[in-house]
């Protein structure tokens, strides 16, 4: 029997971790972290105590109850319940794409559960993990740093510097390059050992479905669905998606072909809940953000984020065609280099790098500048004496690296996410400070006052959402016909029921359907 179950992100946008099981074994799709739930009760000063393992994910319900956790994560006041709990034989997770929305938790997993992954997103988890030196255990995806029994049992003690980083088993969806090895068995940390994990091909797994994988386009490169095929039933899995990026469209055929045979489609509902959403394409972005700096001699400042690889190429065609230099941030650097690694397209020529100004440069970003990028490196003097030169790849949290720039005027585009949390207009307002302090205009973005109130609203035109709009996910769902439809990633299943009836299983957290 062919069953799923949503243990997470049914309701909320992100922390997806549905589990799809076959005759008694199965495999997660996703297992990522739900933001939504996490900041009902964490901020960036108050979070889950990586020295108590799962104890505070598992009392705030922030993870399943389920005993397929890491051991050296089990204090002795979590240990007994959790071996009390289901253990389903999880024979992998198969990962649609490397946002922390869905990658957040995996390094909460028992390291006996490989990991199943585009190439590309391999690397981008190999590499995020690379450059973010305190992320925590829950971002432990490609490589565990294992915890030691302490004196006090209620305690996971950190190892000591002897102790090896260890490597996940990991799993391309085509055979992994020789350099994507490579960038697996590099040490990050030249303080502390590390021992690889096997890098390997889906096909060494044995998977209790056929799987088949689709390239999606997504606001990160490397995205896929997966079609998990059985005797006993056929389950389509869309991820995160779109087809309104660069090659959306070409994407859409091959898709529906794929999908049409399955009983079950999980869907991913982002966009159907917002009202006064903007159809913003790609096109449209680089048409607005080319305007925006054709109109200014002065410093341009690009924001989007981080993992936006897409945008990133696009701001740099922006700074070819009107005579400036793109300069990213070594962490960029890092990341770049490491998606060549997977599929071997550079995507280095022609980008600077920011020289920030520190007293150590021992990050493993900052190391392969050094070692790679020396002759590409940019100070901030340079950059304040030709600022009209200049596209800056920076975010608010690089705004401190104005203090060494000091320009007079100039130009900030904010091309990320129109949905803010309560955090992040706090961090907006900050931002609008920074940008006054230095006579710095905006696009994309705009401050307001309402009623006394300062007001922070997006400018439509400068950012592309990463999900389909609701009229298109209607055609293609349409399109496909499925006998089941379980919507997850949305905060509307009425859009789904109000539309396709008796087809849409609206399942909560925890909740399972199965096929007879
Ligand atoms: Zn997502
Ligand atoms: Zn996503």
């Amino acid at each position: 029997m062919v069953s799923v179950t949503v243990y997470d992100g049914a309701e909320t946008i992100g922390g997806n971790k549905i589990y799809v099981e076959n005759g008694g074994s199965g495999v997660f799709l996703d297992f990522g972290m739900n933001y939504s739930r996490y900041n009902e009760y964490f901020n960036e000063y108050l979070c889950d105590r990586d020295t108590r393992g799962i104890h505070d994910l598992l009392q705030l319900n922030l993870i399943p109850k389920l005993n397929i956790y890491r051991d050296d994560l089990l204090t002795s006041d979590t240990c007994g319940c959790v071996r009390s709990y289901a253990r389903p034989d999880v024979k992998a997770v198969l990962l649609s794409h490397a946002h922390m929305d869905h990658t957040g938790n995996m390094g909460l997993l028992d390291h006996a559960i490989p990991f199943v992954a585009s190439s590309l997103s391999l690397a981008i988890l190999k590499a995020q993990q690379d450059v973010s030196r305190n992320a925590g255990t829950s971002a432990e995806a490609a490589y565990v740093k294992p915890r030691v029994p302490g004196d006090n049992p209620l305690v996971c003690g950190s190892a000591g510097t002897k102790t090896p980083s260890v490597g996940r088993d990991l799993y391309g969806l085509t055979e992994p390059a020789a350099r994507l090895h490579d960038l697996m068995a590099a040490n990050p940390l030249k303080s502390k050992p590390y021992r690889p994990g096997h890098i390997g091909h889906l096909s060494e797994l044995d998977l209790p479905f056929e799987v088949d994988a689709y390239p999606m386009d997504h606001s990160i490169c490397g995205a896929v669905a997966y079609r998990l095929k059985s005797p006993d039933g056929t389950i389509f899995y869309t991820g995160d998606f779109r087809f309104h990026g660069e090659n959306g469209s070409q994407n859409m055929d091959r898709l529906v072909a794929g999908a049409r045979e399955a009983n079950v489609l999980i869907v991913e509902g982002t966009r159907t809940g917002r009202e006064g959403d903007h159809p913003t394409t790609e096109s449209d972005v680089y048409e607005h953000c080319k305007a925006a700096v054709d109109s200014t001699d002065k410093l341009v400042i690009a924001d989007f984020s981080a993992r936006n690889f897409e945008r990133l190429e696009m701001f740099a065609r922006i700074a070819r065609e009107t005579g400036r230099e793109l300069v990213i941030t070594t962490r960029d650097v890092y990341l770049l280099a490491a998606l060549e690694c997977a599929d071997g397209r550079c995507r280095m020529s022609n980008l600077l790098v920011y020289d920030a100004i520190s007293d150590s440069k021992s990050g493993c970003d900052q190391r392969l500048v050094e070692r790679e990028y020396a002759d590409r490196l940019l100070s901030p003097m340079e950059i304040s004496r030709n600022p009209g030169n200049y596209i800056l790849c920076f975010s608010f949290y690089d705004m401190k690296h104005l203090l060494d720039i000091k320009p007079n005027d100039g130009l900030y585009i904010y091309s990320s996410s129109e949905a803010f949390s309560e955090e992040q207009e706090i961090d907006h307002l900050k931002l609008f400070r920074w940008l006054r302090h230095f006579n710095i205009e905006t696009r994309g973005i705009r401050l307001a006052t309402e009623n006394g109130r300062p007001e922070i609203t997006t400018e439509p035109g400068y950012h592309a959402s990463g999900h389909i709009a609701g009229d298109e996910l209607e055609k293609f769902i349409d399109r496909i016909s499925p006998d089941i439809i379980i919507p997850v990633h949305t905060t509307a299943h009425s859009w789904f029921t109000s539309r396709f009836h008796e087809k849409v299983r609206c399942l909560k957290d925890g909740e399972s359907f199965s096929l007879n």
